[in-house]
Parts: C-alpha cells; sequence; structure tokens
C-alpha cells in the first residue's frame, strides 16, 4: 500500500521503468496522468432521477476546463453548446475526412465520484492490492487476470470510498494529451479533428442534443472502452418492456373471493422467467437477456419494467415474445386481471451500421498495429454514444482507455495503458490522412 497520491506528487513525472508500447506512449505519459488526476479529482456524477439537461450541473465545471485547456493548447473555437458538450476543431494538414473523438465527462450513479482521492501504485509487483480508505475493497491479481498481467506498470486506484472516475475521464484525458501533441508537433500531417465531450452517457441520455451538423465529423470514435487492445464496433440492440397488471384491490378483511392481488401476480411472472439462462447473472460474450430492472406496486396494480438485450434482433424480439407469453399467462389464470404490455426502443446494435463503413474499423485496427497492438474485438454487453451516434449516420466505434472494473470502488487504471491509448489516438489519426489502406 502506498500513500495518498497528494504526498508524493513532486515525483509525478518520474514514472517507474514499465514497459511503455512506443516511445511516443513514454513521451506522452506524464501529460496523460496530470490531466487524468486533475479531471478525477472533479465531481461529474450524473442522476438518472434528474430532468435538467446535462442532469447535474457539476458536470459543466469540468466541461468548462476542458474549454480553458482546448484554448490553452490553441484549439480556439473551443466552446461550450447550448445542451453542456464540448466541441473544438483542431485543423489537419488535408481538409477531410474530418475525424471525431468522444468522451464523456459524466461518471456511474452506482458510486460516488464526490472527492475521489487517487492512489498511485507504482511500479506494481503483483501484489493484493488494499484499498486503504475502506480496507474490504481488495484488488486481487489472483482473480484479476488484467492486473495480474501489469507487473511493472502504474497502477492509478482511488482509496476505495470511491469509484476513481477512468469511465471515462481516462478518455478524455487521453484525447486531451494526445491532441495537445499534435499542436506542439505542426510536422505531423494528419486528419482535421473534431473533439467532442458529452455529457449524461451514465443516465443514457448522452446524444439526446448532439447535433450532427454542428459536430461535423464524417466518422467518429468513442475512448470509452476498457482493456487495452479491445476494439468494439459491436453493441447490444436494446428494448424495454413495461408490463401493467391490474388486479381488484379490496379491504384485506373482506377480500374473500374478491381481492385479485397484482403483485402476486407479477411475482408469478418474474418467477416463471427461465432460471439457467437469459439472464444478467448467467450470460456473456453474445447471449441476451431478459432483465426486471424494475417492481413497483400495489394490490391494485402492479408495474414490471424489464431491459431486453441482444446482439441478435430476431432474438431481440424472441426475448420481447417470451415476455408478452408470460403476460398473457397472467390473464389466461386470473381473467379478473388486466395485464397493458408496453414495448420502447432504446437503441440498435451499431455494428449494422458501422458494417457499412468498413475503413473506419480498418483504421483503428492500424492504429492499434501502429502501437505494437493487435486489436481484439468484443460486442459490448451494452451500448455507448456511439451506438445512437452510429444509428444516425456517424459510424463511431469504441476503442480503449486503459481503465478496468468500471462502476466500482475498485475501479484501477494501469498509467502505460493510458499513454498506449493517447498514442494510439495520435497514430488513428494520421492514418486518416494518409491514402486508403
Ligand atoms: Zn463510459
Amino acid at each position: 500500500m502506498r500513500e495518498p497520491f497528494e504526498s508524493f506528487s513532486s515525483d509525478l513525472l518520474s514514472l517507474a521503468s514499465a514497459p511503455f508500447v512506443t516511445p511516443l506512449a513514454e513521451e506522452i505519459a506524464a501529460d496523460v496522468l496530470a490531466r487524468f488526476l486533475r479531471y478525477i479529482r472533479i465531481d461529474t456524477q450524473s442522476n438518472v432521477a434528474s430532468s435538467m439537461y446535462p442532469s447535474t450541473a457539476k458536470q459543466l465545471i469540468l466541461s468548462r476546463m476542458l474549454v480553458e485547456e482546448l484554448r490553452e493548447i490553441g484549439l480556439e473555437d473551443a466552446h461550450l453548446t447550448e445542451h453542456g458538450y464540448v466541441f473544438a476543431t483542431l485543423p489537419g494538414s488535408v481538409a477531410e475526412p474530418v475525424v471525431g473523438l468522444l468522451a464523456h465527462v459524466d461518471t456511474s450513479t452506482e458510486c460516488s465520484g464526490e472527492g475521489v482521492s487517487p492512489i498511485l501504485h507504482e511500479s506494481y509487483r503483483g501484489e493484493v492490492i488494499v484499498l486503504p480508505g475502506d480496507l474490504s475493497q481488495v484488488i486481487d491479481p489472483a482473480d484479476t487476470p488484467e492486473l495480474a498481467a501489469r507487473v511493472g506498470h502504474d497502477i492509478v486506484t482511488s482509496d476505495g470510498t470511491t469509484l476513481l472516475g477512468a469511465d471515462d475521464k481516462a478518455g478524455v484525458a487521453e484525447i486531451m494529451a494526445a491532441v495537445a501533441w499534435l499542436a506542439r508537433h505542426p510536422e505531423i500531417a494528419h486528419a482535421p479533428v473534431r473533439i467532442g465531450f458529452t455529457v449524461d452517457e451514465e443516465v443514457a441520455r448522452g446524444t439526446v442534443h448532439f447535433d450532427l451538423d454542428e459536430f461535423g465529423a464524417a466518422l467518429a470514435y468513442t475512448l470509452d472502452g476498457s482493456g487495452f487492445g479491445v476494439l468494439e464496433y459491436e453493441s447490444f440492440s436494446a428494448k424495454e418492456v413495461t408490463i401493467t397488471i391490474q388486479g381488484r384491490g379490496t379491504h384485506p378483511g373482506t377480500a374473500k373471493g374478491k381481492l385479485v392481488s397484482s403483485l402476486k401476480l407479477a411475482a408469478d411472472l418474474v418467477a416463471a422467467l427461465p432460471r439457467d439462462g437469459l439472464s444478467p447473472e448467467t450470460t456473456e460474450g453474445r447471449e441476451g437477456f431478459v432483465h426486471p430492472s424494475r417492481f413497483s406496486g400495489t394490490a391494485e396494480e402492479t408495474t414490471l419494467v424489464f431491459i431486453v438485450r441482444d446482439h441478435d434482433d430476431a432474438k431481440l424480439d424472441e426475448h420481447v415474445a417470451l415476455l408478452r407469453r408470460l403476460a398473457d399467462d397472467v390473464v389466461a389464470r386470473e381473467p379478473r386481471a388486466r395485464v397493458q404490455f408496453d414495448v420502447e426502443f432504446q437503441y440498435p446494435n451499431m455494428g449494422q451500421s458501422i458494417e457499412q463503413h468498413p475503413r473506419v474499423v480498418a483504421a483503428a485496427v492500424e492504429a492499434y498495429r501502429r502501437i505494437g497492438v493487435e486489436a481484439v474485438f468484443e460486442p459490448i454487453r451494452g451500448g455507448t454514444d456511439g451506438s445512437r451516434l452510429s444509428a444516425a449516420g456517424l459510424p463511431t466505434p469504441n476503442l480503449f482507455t486503459g481503465g478496468q472494473d468500471y462502476h466500482s470502488l475498485r475501479e484501477w487504471a494501469s498509467v502505460q495503458d493510458m499513454a498506449a491509448a493517447a498514442a494510439m489516438i495520435v497514430e488513428l489519426v494520421q492514418v486518416w490522412a494518409e491514402p486508403e489502406l
């Protein structure tokens, strides 16, 4: 265990002798880390219950800081849009295509992001990391192979009482450091870059007001992935099903033969779901699921909300059909009950749109290759800002950031992996200024 980061901030630039993937990654590492530590200290948690946009005003504290820093870098058009997005342009040595780089400033609602106190575990030796603010928060390399593989790296964690915020401030810091490096190196040929820092991604409203024309990119990448080398261009397709069961409430003392409890009917419906599959807790990879996310009601009326997910649209519809059968069964068994069944489309699998633009993925694969990494394709078990943007016509795969174990108190990130991601971004915008591969 090491001291809280403040106590050895003077050592910031003397990172351990850990492996960097390229000389550029080594050169850029200190800037990525300094920015990352600056950004994670600002609480930017979004709030699903809020009706404001962005859902919390505190996100704008970081957004405004990013505008200032972008202007200092020399991106004179950096500004906050009326909905709180940061947009800025780094002109290129060629006129097109304009490459978008996106990350979100907000953090997950699952853990507090207030008062983040980062700890730098320099030159990690492979030990169990016990977080000092809450000794029950332990990162054990025995069950975290990604950590076991990072002996020699400099690892950043929180003190265990908050999340770290690498999701997605690692992405923000990497884009900022890459753009700053490119601005300092006008001799490097690269495509024009459009930077976009969004809000409210964690509450699934990240692109509600995102104006594609105003952004003006032909293609984009979110820096919002996780493990080193992973490249994601397929997401879940997502629907939400709301089942409202109407029973008959009566005074329980005189209810014989009259009461129809919608709560019990709803419980039967949930109990009828498969136990050995089709749930988040029993599936992985490309397996979809049906997940009861909210259950609320009285004897009179109960509302069940399910999220339904699959990478395959036909299977997604089968999962919805299963819920419809279970809802029909409720009325078949209890004709006095009434059931309403509503399906809301949430987001499409972005693979359908991105596959029409193969060069967008090929360029990323090439950028990964230039930092010495073979891209690993993984389907996202969720959505990103890129899911909706891709469907709206801006093909937007998701690139790795080096952050790990997101949305938890044990979230951690490797400085070397974050530096690799920043170096990869510098390579990527150069690839786009070259003749087609
Ligand atoms: Zn994220």
